[in-house]
C-alpha cells in the first residue's frame, strides 16, 4: 500500500539528480509526527506534511500557517511523500521537479481528534471524509488545527485553520517572527 502510493512521487523525480529521499524507513515508533517545510520553489510556499500510515499526506500551503483562528489558509493537496522527506532539507537542483530550497520550517508530533457522530475515527478515514482535527505539539504550531475540504464539484478544495483554543495568536505572524528552520536555525535566505 505505501508503495503504491509513492508511485506519483517517485514518477515525478530522477533520484539520480535531486537529493530528495527515496524510501519510507524512519517510520515513528511511537506517537505520528507531523513537517512543515518552507519551499522556495517557482513560488513560495510551505508544505504540511502528516504521518500517515507510512507515508507523509501532503497539502502545499500558498501563505503558510497561521496561528489566528480568523485566518483560514488554501491547503492544496499534493502526493504522498515517503517518510524520510519527514527531515529532508537542502537544494532541489534547477531543472528537477520542485526546484530550489527547502527547510524544515517546524516538526512535531500530532494527535487525531478527529470524530465522527461522536465516535473517534483514524486519519486514512478523516482524510477521506475531508475533515480533519488535529492537535500539533510542534516547535512552533501548537494547538489544535484543522484541514478541511470544502465547496462542491470541480470546484473542491481544501482549507487549514487554527482552532480556537489557548494556543491561539491573533497578533504575532510566526512566519516573519521564525523564519528558521528547526534543524538548522538557517533560513531560506542563509542556504541561498
Ligand atoms: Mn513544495
Amino acid at each position: 500500500m505505501t508503495e503504491n502510493s509513492l508511485k506519483k512521487y517517485r514518477e515525478k523525480r530522477n533520484f539520480e539528480k535531486t537529493p530528495e529521499p527515496f524510501t519510507s524507513e524512519k517510520i515513528s515508533p511511537d506517537k505520528p509526527r507531523f513537517v512543515v517545510q518552507k519551499h522556495n520553489a517557482s513560488k513560495l510556499h510551505y508544505d504540511f506534511r502528516l504521518e500517515v500510515n507510512g507515508v507523509l499526506k501532503s497539502w502545499a500551503i500558498p501563505k503558510g500557517p497561521s496561528t489566528d483562528p480568523g485566518q483560514k489558509r488554501l491547503a492544496v493537496p499534493t502526493e504522498d511523500h515517503p517518510i524520510d522527506y519527514i527531515d529532508f532539507e537542502g537544494i532541489i537542483p534547477e531543472g528537477n521537479y520542485g526546484a530550489g530550497t527547502v527547510i524544515v520550517w517546524d516538526t512535531g508530533t500530532y494527535r487525531n481528534l478527529s470524530e465522527k457522530d461522536g465516535h473517534k475515527i483514524n486519519m486514512e478515514e478523516s482524510i477521506n471524509k475531508g475533515h480533519v482535527d488535529i492537535w500539533l505539539e510542534g516547535h512552533k504550531l501548537k494547538g489544535g488545527y484543522a484541514l478541511i475540504r470544502t465547496g462542491k464539484g470541480n470546484r473542491k478544495f481544501w482549507l487549514l485553520l487554527k482552532k480556537k483554543d489557548e494556543k491561539a495568536d491573533i497578533v504575532k505572524d510566526i512566519l516573519i517572527d521564525r523564519p528558521e528552520s528547526v534543524l538548522s536555525g538557517r533560513t531560506i535566505e542563509d542556504i541561498l
